[in-house]
């Protein structure tokens, strides 16, 4: 299955290109399709596999097919320049090295979209980071600490995530990061039915990943590649 092949939005495929992405690598052939039909997915996946473009394109399509980064109306007003900002998709990861190619990875995808990505992580001022998320914010990419600190501060609402995405579960959780997880994933409001498409990737799948694939997703698939 190519990238034409695969049913993404044209706007995408035409950032793919622009990415000089050429064809898809195995787990973007198999977990596009599956995230484009609205599963949850646990997908074992290595760093270097491409697993960053196979949850960002289709989880922006799916975005892009619910009517893009259109706000609540009661919300409307506080989009651009505001102090609380109501993201729909938010990707946890364990470092602030792998949270930004994240977000420089999601830039390039959502170039045209009119889709705004974000990235939080801690050790460098809470401030700076304020303005970095005050035009905007659709796709939130953080690590668990500063996003729990972004959240008690007012800055960050989570009752608007519609796509939840852990990356290298296994890591943060080897970081300690268990208890910041589960905080996050509550406060996103909606228990796993359905409503919201949870994706993790990890890269080994021991008893600690399983607990936390069956507490998080809904009915999902399984990928190993
Ligand atoms: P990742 O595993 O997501 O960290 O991606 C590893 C590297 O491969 C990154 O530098 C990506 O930009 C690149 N990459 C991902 N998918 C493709 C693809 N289909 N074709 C060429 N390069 C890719």
């Amino acid at each position: 299955l190519s990238f034409e092949e695969s049913g993404l939005h044209p706007r995408l495929l035409t950032n793919v290109k622009l990415a000089k992405y050429l064809k898809p690598t195995p787990v973007q052939k198999n977990a596009i399709p599956v995230i484009l039909n609205g599963r949850d997915m646990m997908a074992c996946a290595q760093t270097g596999s491409g697993k960053t473009a196979a949850f960002l394109l289709p989880t922006i399509h799916n975005m892009l097919k619910m009517g893009g980064p259109a706000p609540e109306p009661e919300q409307a007003y506080e989009r651009g320049y505001s102090r609380m900002q109501y993201p729909t998709t938010l990707v946890l990861a364990p470092t602030r090295e792998l949270a930004v190619q994240i977000y420089q990875e999601a830039r390039k995808f959502c170039y045209c979209t009119g889709i705004i990505p974000c990235v939080i992580y801690g050790g460098i001022s809470i401030r700076t980071q304020f303005d970095s998320i005050s035009k905007g914010c659709d796709i939130l990419v953080a690590t668990p600490g500063r996003l729990v600190d972004m959240i008690e501060r007012g800055r960050i609402s989570l009752c608007n995530i519609k796509f939840l995405i852990l990356d290298e579960a296994d890591r943060m959780l080897d970081m300690g990061f268990e208890p910041q997880i589960r905080q996050i994933v509550e406060r996103t409001d909606m228990p796993a039915t359905g409503e919201r498409q949870t994706l993790m990737f990890s890269a080994t799948f021991p008893k600690e990943i399983q607990r936390l694939a069956s507490d998080f997703l809904y009915d999902y698939i399984f990928l190993a590649v």
